[in-house]
């Protein structure tokens, strides 16, 4: 009993990364997309339709590629090349 209980919990925790979780899709193709300020492309897919960032969980990215967006997304609307806001 007891040693099934643990079996299970040890299977649920190896788990979670791969599926409840699904992979940050540059750590996934490291090298594939550019995460930078002029690849607009790109960048509209982190955009709701009104200009907002979109939330990590979302994006579908980790913490340190979803950094990395902001980052790309703020800089281009520096230079006007995105929209802080749509209307
Ligand atoms: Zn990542």
């Amino acid at each position: 009993m007891g040693r099934r209980r643990s079996d299970r919990s040890d299977r649920r925790r190896s788990n979670h990364r791969d599926q409840r979780r699904r992979e940050c899709r540059f750590c996934a193709r490291p090298g594939k997309e550019v995460i930078d300020y002029k690849n607009l492309n790109l960048l509209e897919q982190f955009v709701d339709e009104e200009g907002q960032i979109r939330k990590a969980r979302r994006a579908r990215a980790c913490r340190r590629h979803q950094s990395m967006i902001a980052q790309a997304i703020k800089r281009s609307r520096e230079i006007a090349l995105m929209p802080y806001v749509r209307v």
